[in-house]
């Protein structure tokens, strides 16, 4: 399903070499939730920003689907991210021009869907995330918890084969930081994918099985299987 092996990523400038993936390997099966964790520089931004094909990397191997995607160029690699993986942010990340059912349904323009079907599928996403009565406000008119809950309905508006979130309560109080953990656990019991990276021990508790980072390789996982 997610399949990296020795996954290696250095950034370099004229006078410095930094190794942000050093031969990282990582084995996700679908209806995993696994949390990626660890301190500050220990490339958990790098292994997201690879894991979700926006950013290349030096050497090694990334599957993703059956998909080997190191092989693919830039077309092929959007498409995969358009098509199998849905992007949760710290800062929500939404477009605030538009309302709460137009960003749900903007993974769809780009899938080619018609306005009135994606307008139809994103109504039904944000009633899963308990927006129905928001669907003509927009981002600033909302709580953090309320946008949060647009970006998740948005990162399943593809169908994604896996969710990639990076810090998704970051930007939240305990209370909501709370509640958003409930609707990603929700949605993993409901055989979502999930990926998240967290510098918060507390939050990883909520994944099954918990990655530490350190220095851009796996220190240590703790697996509650
Ligand atoms: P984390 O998310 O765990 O804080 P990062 O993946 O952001 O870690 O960073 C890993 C290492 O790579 C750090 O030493 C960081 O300084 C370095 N790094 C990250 N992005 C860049 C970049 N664009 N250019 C140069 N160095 C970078």
């Amino acid at each position: 399903m997610f399949e990296m092996t020795q996954v290696t990523k250095a950034y370099r400038t004229d006078l410095l070499e930094t190794h942000a993936l050093r031969e990282f390997s990582l084995k996700v099966d679908k209806g995993e939730f696994v949390a990626v964790t660890g301190p500050s520089g220990s490339g958990k931004t790098t292994f997201l920003n690879v894991a979700g094909l926006l950013e290349t990397f030096d050497s090694g191997s990334y599957r993703l689907d059956d998909v080997d995607v190191s092989k693919l160029d830039d077309d092929a690699r959007s498409k995969v991210r358009n098509h199998k993986i849905g992007f949760i942010f710290q800062s929500f990340n939404l477009i605030p021009q538009l309302t709460v059912l137009e960003n749900i349904a903007l993974p769809l323009f780009y899938l080619g869907w018609s306005t009135e079907k994606s307008a139809a599928h994103a109504a039904e996403l944000a009633e899963t995330v308990g927006l129905s009565q928001r669907l003509r406000h927009r981002p600033t008119e909302l709580s953090g918890g309320q946008q949060q809950r647009v970006a998740i309905a948005r990162a399943l508006a593809n169908d994604p084969k896996i969710i990639l979130a990076d810090e998704p309560t970051g930007n939240l109080d305990t209370s909501t930081g709370d509640q958003i953990m409930a609707l990603l656990c929700d949605l993993n019991r409901q055989g979502k994918t999930i990926i998240m990276v967290t510098h918060e021990p507390s939050i990883a508790l909520h994944a099954k099985r918990r990655i530490h980072m350190l220095d851009g390789h796996i220190e240590r996982i703790e697996d509650d299987a």
